[in-house]
């Protein structure tokens, strides 16, 4: 007995009460802020530096689908890029997970892009099948932690599941490879109907580094319209939770 009060002194209060307003590390990256006043000569400069072609030459705006938020725009143009420790980014739109310059309100999501069934549905419970695609385990990692004792995603009734079959929507990880794009649609077409696709991470998002690989085959990315995008790399179970809870309006 006085072992286990002897751990329980030692862990303290693992379990995070409010997943809405958990502080994070003053170092986490997560919301761009672009400075509004940014000049011409610097967006070039900082979509030279962007390893993955994330940063818009034309006007400085970051894609959140892209970036793998290594933050040397920040280091090299401190004035003009800044990342704030707001995990909240998950977008239920591609086109929402662009940040432009002078952009400084938090992202919410877009409640009119949320097919009524989705939250209908599947708001008390939502079983999810997680398919790596060619991940490299970061994401998927998170996606674990999610459940676990601090962040306990199950306390919302939403779990991971082994099968498919038992599954209501698909998370999807990895930038697609070529070996696994068949597994993938197996995967979905054995989900029953109605069913949601959660693309987690910058590789699922955009292909991230390896956009462009011929190893990669994203065909079911390109022709199934995604229900939520949780951008990262790897993404912040809080943001992956976070972006849930929006998508079923908890
Ligand atoms: S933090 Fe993102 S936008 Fe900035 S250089 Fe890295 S990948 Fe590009």
């Amino acid at each position: 007995m006085m072992k286990e009060i002897r751990i329980l002194k030692d862990h303290g209060k693992q379990y995070i009460p409010d997943l809405r307003k958990q502080p994070v590390s003053e170092r986490f990256r997560g919301r761009p802020v672009i400075s509004s006043g940014i000049s011409a000569a610097e967006i070039e400069r900082a979509a030279t530096i962007c390893p993955v072609d994330a940063i818009d030459g034309r006007n400085g705006a970051i894609d959140l689908g892209r970036c793998t938020f290594c933050n040397e725009c920040a280091l090299a143009l401190p004035e003009s890029y800044h990342f704030t420790n707001d995990y909240r980014i998950a977008a239920t739109g591609r086109e929402d997970l662009i940040i432009r310059p002078g952009q400084a309100d938090p992202l919410r999501i877009d409640e009119t892009a949320i097919r009524p069934e989705v939250r209908k549905l599947f708001r008390r419970s939502l079983k999810l099948r997680q398919v790596s695609a060619g991940g490299d385990n970061s994401c998927e990692m998170e996606l674990a932690a999610s459940g676990n004792v601090n962040f306990d995603l199950g306390r919302y009734g939403i779990e991971f599941v082994a099968s498919p079959r038992h599954a209501d929507g698909i998370v999807i990880t990895g930038p697609v490879t070529e070996n696994m794009s068949e597994a993938l649609e197996i995967c979905y077409r054995a989900v029953p109907s109605p069913k949601v696709i959660i693309l987690v991470g910058t590789d699922a998002i955009s292909g991230g580094l390896f956009t462009g690989s011929p190893a990669l085959q994203r065909r079911f990315i390109e022709h199934h319209k995604a229900d939520l995008y949780v951008p990262g790399n790897p993404a912040h179970p809080l943001t992956f939770i976070n972006g849930i809870m929006d998508l079923l309006g908890l």
